[in-house]
């Protein structure tokens, strides 16, 4: 009785794996997120699925110290309860900790998942076990985790670490929160296109960038970020555009927390060492002396194994 599972619940996939109880990946498999029928497939698939896995591996739920789950939506971490997990389908409130203990016999821990994220980078990650450890989860929006003095931070009602939305321009692009200027409208996958559409506006010179948004050819973060590595002068304005915004971010995350590490994830982070470097130069010139000189920034290790590793660390946490 010493392993245990780690679940990452997405809109898409549903990732699995089971980990010693030091965070090593022994199996890892996924399923498809089944979102028809008001989400309602979700947790009997999460049940079969693991149930299916340990026959397969000729495990017993005895073999388990727990299961860990992180899950899109509101979390009641008492109760194991998720809500409005709106790109589950899940909009009613799904008893989730009580069925899968009913359904696998085994103990069950659940949190939001940009939290458990950032429980994986600092226990096997970039974060490398400190006491304070501040994740920023760049995708489609922008979402956080804050660990503080060793525990993650919930706050009252479980809103605590919603970095995507810190405002760092009061007149910017309006949020899907109603606000305007939250980081994540431009410090995003979606936002760094926005930005670059705007910029091309008003350029006038050479740009391959410029072209491609002209033609009506589709732009992603990765083409702006391949645009700017190849010298692309439009591609490098976004970048650093979208770098002052989130160094900005995390200037502002750090003077309050002064957390040994701030690291960078998610699927915009895959940009590497120009996001990095860029980040730096703006973090650099707004964090308090003290802040700036013992706060490092990262970018994150261990890509889409963070949330089944960090889920797996909730069981140990409890
Ligand atoms: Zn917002």
């Amino acid at each position: 009785m010493n392993k245990l599972i780690g679940i990452d619940l997405g809109g898409t996939t549903i990732k699995f794996a089971i980990l010693t109880e030091y965070g090593d990946i022994q199996q890892k498999w996924s399923i498809t997120t089944d979102i028809s029928n008001d989400g309602k497939n979700i947790v009997p698939n999460i049940i079969d699925s693991i149930n299916h896995h340990l026959k397969l591996y000729g495990l017993t739920a005895e073999d388990f110290i727990g299961i860990g789950m992180g899950s899109p939506g509101t979390i009641d971490r008492e109760h194991g309860t998720v809500k409005g997990a709106y790109n589950l389908n899940l909009a009613s409130l799904q008893p989730v900790k009580e069925k899968i203990e009913a359904g696998t016999k085994i103990p069950f821990f659940i949190d939001n998942d940009a939290n458990v994220a950032a429980l994986g980078e600092r226990w096997k990650g970039a974060g490398e076990g400190a006491s304070d450890v501040v994740f920023i989860t760049l995708g489609t929006g922008v979402g956080g985790g804050i660990i503080a003095d060793g525990h993650l931070i919930h706050g009252k009602v479980g809103a605590a670490g919603e970095i995507g939305h810190l405002n760092v321009n009061p007149e910017g692009y309006t949020c899907t929160c109603g606000n305007q200027g939250c980081l994540e409208t431009v410090a995003s996958a979606t936002g760094i296109v926005h930005l670059a559409r705007d910029f091309s506006e008003e350029f006038s010179g050479e740009s391959q960038l410029k072209w491609l948004i002209d033609d009506g050819q589709e732009v992603t973060a990765k083409t702006i970020f391949d645009s700017a590595k190849a010298g692309d002068s439009l591609a490098r304005l976004v970048v650093d555009k979208f770098c002052y915004y989130l160094g900005l971010g995390c200037s502002q995350i750090a003077n309050i927390l002064n957390p040994e590490t701030i690291v960078i994830g998610g699927g915009v982070s895959a940009a590497g060492d120009i996001l990095l470097q860029g980040v730096l130069k703006y973090f650099s010139k707004f964090a308090f002396p003290q802040v700036r000189n013992s706060t490092k920034l990262k970018i994150a290790q261990l890509g889409n194994d963070a949330g089944v590793i960090g889920a797996a660390s909730l069981i140990k946490i409890q």
